[in-house]
């Protein structure tokens, strides 16, 4: 590239990947994933790969992040937003038939796949 400009962390190139949620696992982070994609956001995962070897790494490092191109991380925070409320809104839920505590955002128990039906 010519005229390249090294300005030293001044500016942030606008096509660089940017994190912009700290997913707590891959289902929580395909979620992101698709409410992005849905805005036509482009977005990729981090750490994903990780999810196979659960129980053998610490819990931290678990954890997935989902980056957006910095040009779009104002829209993407929008998102977001509204996506944490709906989630605090909603309260976590138990199964009624084998008691694991489910995310607000599943429909199903991840356990035994018996539906919420609240
Ligand atoms: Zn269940």
């Amino acid at each position: 590239m010519q005229n390249k400009i090294n300005n030293n962390n001044t500016e942030q190139a606008p096509f660089q990947w940017l994190t912009i949620y700290y997913a707590a696992n891959a289902v929580e982070a395909n979620i992101v994933k698709g409410l992005l994609l849905n805005s036509n956001i482009e977005c990729q995962l981090l750490g994903e790969s990780l999810q196979g070897a659960v129980g053998e790494i610490p819990l931290e490092q678990t954890q997935v992040r989902v980056q957006v191109f910095v040009i779009k991380e104002r829209q993407a925070r929008q998102i977001l937003v509204n996506y944490t409320q709906v989630q605090q809104s909603a309260p976590a839920w138990v199964c009624p038939n084998c008691n694991e505590h489910n995310e607000p955002t599943f429909e199903i128990c991840w356990s035994c796949r018996t539906p919420n039906n609240d």
